[in-house]
């Protein structure tokens, strides 16, 4: 397979090539993820819990589907009405239904299904929820503007006086993700708006927590004053990718009045009294559509080994060390590496070429000398079998974040 050169490959283009996704006009908005796309999502998904579990998030799952209700309750209904899913029952005219399309309201169902003390505080929840918004199909492009989304979404209740605590761990927590691509991102915090809710000491607590917070993780941010939404500051990850543009990837937007009063959740404090707690919404790579699409752009293709769908492949020269070569990939197989035997009938050089079109990052070449000596040639470089074996697993996995 040849690619025409070129500077720089749109998602969309590198998705075909790749054969990671593809659209089609029976779903606007929703990709269709082919094996090797849904790996590099599942992998991601992998890489998203086990930071959360690390991290001591509790993961949940609220349903895609609820009654509008809840919506009329979060205020969505009023605002935003036009851009979800909704229809009544076919079967009950009196029950109304709607595609969340954001996981927030829901996880306060959670939160109140239990009596919460001061002590059970900070709640750490995260959602890698399916939420589906109406964009208009003609502004639908690729993973970039899509209908149907996946979130690494998450709703942290904390008493006022461990939010700077709990947004320093969001700091800290998202910079050590970034740092695994290469990333440094910057930061943008956002204040009080005019018109506002809730009361204004409360705000002044929350940005000085904020500031002092970004203070503590050595983050230098750009101060957006009046620029936060009316329900709580916010703090904004931005990158720069490869081409020099930027990319408002994770949000820690912090919640005063809007969803604790709303459904009226409720901690228990030292006192006994009831106290409403503050809510952190979190997103780390925001939603997996827009991060694959901008990683594909931002590196062409080539992943990083531990998220590229075939990790390793193996060629021979003729079919005499086939038998050799599929030992290789079984033993890689079983040492936790996405790997393959390529049988194509092509020259060596071919071969090559077509796996570097691929972008499969590990290119392992099998010939007699190989055999006799039972090693492996990558690159320049021959390694004895287990040593091969061993540095191509270690490569291949999640990294901790
Ligand atoms: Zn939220």
């Amino acid at each position: 397979m040849e690619e025409p050169e070129k500077k720089h490959r749109d998602h969309r283009e590198l998705g075909q090539l790749l054969d990671l996704f593809s659209f089609h006009d029976i779903a606007p908005g929703a990709a269709f993820w082919h094996p090797n796309g849904m790996t590099i999502f599942r992998v991601l998904e992998s890489a998203a819990r086990q930071m959360n579990d690390r991290a001591g998030y509790k993961e949940i799952s609220t349903p895609i589907m609820v009654k509008s209700d809840v919506f009329k309750k979060s205020g969505h209904w009023e605002h935003y009405r036009k851009n979800m899913f909704h229809f009544v029952n076919p079967t009950d005219e009196n029950e109304e239904l709607a595609i969340k399309p954001m996981n927030c309201p829901e996880s306060t169902y959670v939160f109140n299904a239990s009596t919460r003390s001061y002590r059970d505080m900070p709640l750490r929840f995260a959602e890698l929820g399916r939420l589906h918004r109406n964009e208009l199909s003609g502004t639908l492009g690729g993973l970039f503007r899509v209908r149907q989304m996946t979130m690494d979404d998450a709703h942290v209740y904390c008493r006022p006086d461990q939010v700077e605590t709990e947004i320093r761990h969001i700091v800290d927590l998202t910079m050590r993700f970034y740092a695994v691509f290469g990333f440094k991102p910057t930061c943008v915090l956002a204040t009080r708006p005019e018109k506002f809710m809730g009361d204004a000491a409360d705000w002044d607590k929350a940005e000085a927590a904020l500031k002092s917070a970004l203070a503590a993780s050595g983050m230098e941010y750009e101060l957006q004053e009046g620029e936060g939404a009316f329900y709580g500051p916010k703090i904004e990850f931005h990158l720069r990718d490869s081409q020099d543009r930027d990319w408002q990837m994770g949000t820690a937007q912090l919640d005063l009045v809007m969803l604790p009063k709303q459904f009226e959740t409720q901690y228990v404090d030292e006192s006994g009294e009831k106290k409403m707690p503050w809510v952190i919404h979190r997103a780390i790579f925001g939603t997996f559509e827009r991060f694959i699409g901008m990683m594909l752009e931002h590196t062409d293709g080539t992943l990083p080994v531990w998220l590229a769908p075939v990790q390793a492949t193996v060629l021979y020269v003729n079919d005499s060390q086939r038998a050799y070569a599929e030992e290789v990939v079984a033993a890689l197989v079983a040492a936790g590496v996405r790997a393959e035997l390529d049988t194509q009938n092509a020259t060596l050089g071919k071969k090559i070429r077509a796996a570097e079109v691929l972008r499969i990052p590990v290119i392992a070449v099998i010939g007699e000398k190989e055999v006799a000596a039972r090693t492996v040639s990558v690159r320049n470089d021959v390694k004895p079998f287990d040593v091969f074996i061993a540095d191509t697993a270690k490569a291949a996995k999640i990294p901790i974040i």
